[in-house]
């Protein structure tokens, strides 16, 4: 009559795999990379408060305004310029 499967000698557990860590669609995390990857979503956002401008106050549209778009992508390129490529990869 046996009494089961001999025991195992104790393994040392597998190490955990790093946490995930969403990084832009880019394989680099760099201050430099994360800043240019702010660039659409802010273009996004501008446009939207554009328009939203153009609904809200009926003396300017986006005739008027656009020219924000612009100021908006070169302060973008300004902070991705100025940033630390330390640690960059690719
Ligand atoms: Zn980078």
């Amino acid at each position: 009559m046996s009494e089961g499967a001999a025991p195992t000698p104790q393994q040392s557990p597998a190490p955990a795999p790093a946490p995930y860590r969403y990084r832009g669609g880019g394989v680099c995390d760099c201050a430099r990379c994360s800043r240019r990857g702010l660039l659409g979503p802010t273009v996004l956002i501008t446009v939207g408060v554009v328009f939203l401008a153009g609904q809200l106050l009926h003396s300017v549209g986006f005739g008027e305004l656009w020219p924000i778009i612009l100021i908006v992508i070169g302060v973008v390129k300004l902070l991705e310029s100025t940033a630390s490529t330390e640690g960059h990869r690719g």
